[in-house]
C-alpha cells in the first residue's frame, strides 16, 4: 500500500497550531501585532496622513507564505488609515516611474 504524506492544513497556524486564530503566545501573531502597533504609532505620529507604504514585514511575509502566497521581491505594503485604530493593509507593487 502506498504511503501518503499528509499535507499541512493551510488553516493551521505553523507556529501555534490553532485553526482560524492564534494563541496569545503565538510568535507569528505577536509579530503581526508588532507590525500593526508600529503602523498605529506611525499614524499617530503623522495624523494628517491617510496612507503610507513600507516594505513587507517579516511576520507578514511568513503569513503570506503560510497562505501559499509568495510576493515578488519588490512588493510593498500599502497601509490605509481608515479611522483611528482601523487600518487596511494591501500588498502592492510600486511602479518604476523612471521606466521608459
Ligand atoms: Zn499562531
Amino acid at each position: 500500500m502506498p504511503r501518503i504524506t499528509p499535507t499541512p492544513d493551510p488553516d493551521e497556524c505553523p507556529d501555534c497550531g490553532e485553526y482560524g486564530m492564534h494563541t496569545r503566545t503565538c510568535p507569528l501573531a505577536r509579530g503581526l501585532r508588532a507590525v500593526s502597533d508600529a503602523d498605529g504609532y506611525w499614524f499617530r505620529r503623522f495624523p494628517y496622513m491617510a496612507w503610507r507604504t513600507r516594505p513587507v514585514a517579516d511576520a507578514e511575509l511568513r503569513e503570506m507564505r503560510w497562505r501559499g502566497v509568495e510576493p515578488p521581491e519588490d512588493a510593498h505594503i500599502l497601509v490605509t488609515n481608515i479611522a483611528p485604530g482601523v487600518r487596511r493593509r494591501t500588498l502592492i507593487l510600486l511602479a518604476d516611474t523612471d521606466a521608459a
